[in-house]
């Protein structure tokens, strides 16, 4: 409880620019399901999104690599690890977009773990009920990333492409993480959990995350009351067929592989 309410304390006193009662919503291009499904094709530029924010997560075309977008820079990770900037008609299957105007910050000495990381940030959450936005830059011991390799129509559904991804470690690295806590019921539009992307500090490499161990991270965090969800309006999206739950499916291609 006491921790709670320095929470509450910290909050208020970082961040006063904000008023608590302001609407922030959080942008989503398309559903995570149907990325699931196998909906590569992109139907909508970088250009367009770059309205809806300045940092956020997303794939490309034919699920050509990570997207990681941060302070207004957006990046392409293909599959050689490395990043590219990404060029206003590039086109997307799926992205989530904001503004980031983080209300909290809090430091991690150390986390064993990207699940101890997340532990912890559960910790230092009001509610597990609203979207969080979230980064951290810091030091990390050893950081395990993935990036989701091109694919050719047809496409194959993305627990088959899985199984192809290129995964990359970085030992001894500074760099950010950023990405969004969405809760559970949301699960089949976005990531139930957390999802996040790493850049090294020079802006080179980064990926996906898998694994994690934190030696030191400030953490910046924006909760979110707000969810735009924008469906595509054409292309393979109409046909898709979404009625079944895909939130097993999400769990698997999203984080680390142990069974297959
Ligand atoms: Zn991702």
């Amino acid at each position: 409880m006491l921790e709670f309410l320095n929470s509450i304390l910290h909050r208020k006193s970082r961040y006063l620019a904000r008023s608590p009662d302001e609407d922030r919503e959080v942008y989503q291009y398309s559903t995570i399901s149907s990325l699931i499904e196998g909906v590569y094709e992109g139907t909508v530029t970088y250009g367009e999104l770059k309205a809806h924010g300045d940092f956020g997560l997303g794939t490309f075309d034919a699920l050509d690599g990570e997207m990681v977008a941060l302070d207004g820079h957006f990046y392409q990770i293909k599959q050689d690890g490395k990043l590219y900037l990404v060029s206003p008609n590039q086109k997307t299957p799926f992205a989530v977009l904001l503004h980031f105007r983080p209300d909290t910050e809090v430091h991690l000495e150390q986390a064993k773990s990207y699940s101890e990381l997340k532990e912890f940030l559960n910790t230092r959450l009001i509610s597990s009920n609203f979207v969080y936005a979230m980064r951290g830059d810091g030091f990390f011991d050893r950081v395990k990333v993935r990036v989701v390799p091109r694919q050719t129509k047809p496409y194959p559904p993305m627990t088959e492409v899985a199984k192809t991804q290129l995964e990359f470690e970085y030992v001894k690295t500074e760099g950010t993480i950023c990405g969004f806590r969405f809760p559970k019921y949301a699960s089949n539009l976005n990531v139930p959990g957390y999802h996040m992307h790493f850049v090294n500090k020079n802006r080179t490499v980064g990926g996906h995350v898998l694994e994690a161990q934190i030696n030191g991270l400030t953490i910046k965090i924006e909760q979110l009351s707000g969810f735009h969800v924008q469906l595509p309006s054409k292309g393979q999206f109409l046909a898709a067929d979404l009625d079944e739950d895909k939130s097993m499916e999400i769990e698997e291609v999203e984080s680390e592989r142990t069974n297959i």
